[in-house]
């Protein structure tokens, strides 16, 4: 019986099959050589130096919409594509989140919800990442509850006419098309917007401390007129927007991983490495102990990740689980990159090193795509039967 790897301690990846772990390789090596020496100058720049070759790279990869059918998009499972997250965001946040939106929620929702010639128009381009998506719910005012959104669309003959502002949205200034969600006198309605439309603009947002190598922008809609064609036909109300949400969700669940994956690599081996009174940091308890409950809690975390993948595949995940695995891996994956920076001591603090980059990235993780209080209010409500939302 061999020593089990140092990472994969419960021996989790027995329970991957060949063609899992060849998908993981293929975007673990793809990554660690074309974005991970770069990245951190990025991030210190706080711009990418070309979005739109690297959405182009990751299209070549096939993991732009990858768990979706058709339309170029490669059909892959849940599973691979939470291995895929895992993999991306072991690189960066900023990666796994440009990943994310334009697959899980700017495609995925022109996939679910957009006419048979919208979705021919937008996401073969999308797949290949020759076209690049946004998705705008959030708003200045409204983040939590989107159900109170200002933004509005007007019917005016047979065009609908947009309004409105939208906030924090990733991919916004780049991108050639962006899913608006707004208010109509039909409750709230999905719209595929092509940003040269008049009246659209997107400002970056600067000055960010976190996902610093990724696009975040305001959607400015300024009497932006569309037909009719453009509207998603059938979905009303906030069923639209959460169904894309919960499977950037679920890609998170995975994510927040590779990068509590990533720090805890560097703190195992910077504590090897360094050495104080006389011996590597490695050799003391306390270290041990940081250690090892790193370790555990990444365990524990892919495990689930796996068993909630498994439950997608099978078409029983519910968005309560979900919301259990975001909000646990999240959590757990920020407080590893804690506890890595301790040890690497003032390194910690270095973009040398990835750990600080992973760790401020990851206070956006939390809030996004629902904050840690939304997702524990709907574990209680689960729980209870009693929403405490207001
Ligand atoms: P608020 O809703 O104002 O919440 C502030 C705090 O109050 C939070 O801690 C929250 O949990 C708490 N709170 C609110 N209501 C309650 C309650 N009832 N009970 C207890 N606590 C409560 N949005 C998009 O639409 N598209 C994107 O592409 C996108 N990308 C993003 C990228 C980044 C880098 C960031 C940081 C955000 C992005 N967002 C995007 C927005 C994100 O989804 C919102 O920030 C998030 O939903 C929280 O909204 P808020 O920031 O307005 O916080």
């Amino acid at each position: 019986m061999s020593t089990p790897a140092p990472l994969d301690l419960a021996g989790i990846d027995d329970l991957l099959s060949d063609d899992e772990k060849a998908v993981r390789a293929s975007v673990r090596q793809a990554c660690t050589e074309r974005v991970l020496p770069h990245v951190a100058d990025w991030f210190e720049a706080g711009a990418i130096d070309d979005p739109r070759a690297l959405m182009r790279d990751l299209g070549s990869l096939g993991v732009l919409g990858m768990h979706l059918e058709g339309y170029g998009c490669a059909g892959m499972s849940a599973t691979h594509y939470g291995l895929a997250c895992l993999e991306l965001e072991a690189v960066d946040s900023g990666l796994r989140s440009m990943v994310s939106v334009q697959g899980s929620l700017a495609m995925f929702a022109i996939h679910r919800w957009a006419s048979e010639e919208i979705k021919q128009q937008w996401l073969p381009r999308m797949a290949a990442g020759e076209a690049i998506g946004c998705f705008g719910l959030t708003e200045p005012d409204h983040g939590s509850d989107p159900a109170n959104m200002r933004t509005r669309a007007r019917r005016d003959g047979d065009d609908w006419v947009i309004t409105g502002r939208k906030m924090w949205i990733t991919n916004g200034s780049i991108a050639d098309v962006a899913v608006v969600w707004a208010q109509t006198d039909e409750g709230i309605r999905g719209f595929v917007v092509p940003t040269d439309t008049p009246g659209f603009s997107a400002p970056e947002i600067k000055h960010k401390m976190s996902l610093r190598a990724s696009v975040t922008s305001e959607l400015v809609l300024d009497d932006v007129r569309v037909p009719d064609a453009f509207a998603f036909p059938e979905v009303r109300g906030l069923r639209g927007p959460l169904s894309c949400l919960n499977e950037a969700r679920y890609g998170i669940i995975w994510g927040s991983l590779g990068a509590a994956r990533s720090s805890l690599e560097a703190a195992l081996t910077y504590s090897i490495q360094r050495e104080q009174f006389g011996r590597p940091l490695a050799g003391f308890q306390l270290t041990q102990q940081k250690l090892a409950d790193m370790n555990l809690e990444y365990t524990k975390g892919l495990l689930l990740a796996l068993h909630l993948g498994r439950r997608k595949d099978a078409g029983t995940l519910h968005p309560s689980q979900v919301s259990l695995g975001k909000l646990n891996n999240v959590r757990e994956a920020l407080e590893i990159c804690r506890t890595a920076r301790t040890i690497l001591g003032a390194n910690g603090i270095s973009l040398e090193f990835p750990v600080i980059r992973h760790m401020n990235n990851l206070e956006s993780v939390l809030t996004y795509e629902g904050t840690v209080e939304m997702h524990t209010l709907v574990i209680g409500q689960t729980m209870t039967g009693v929403p405490a939302f207001r």
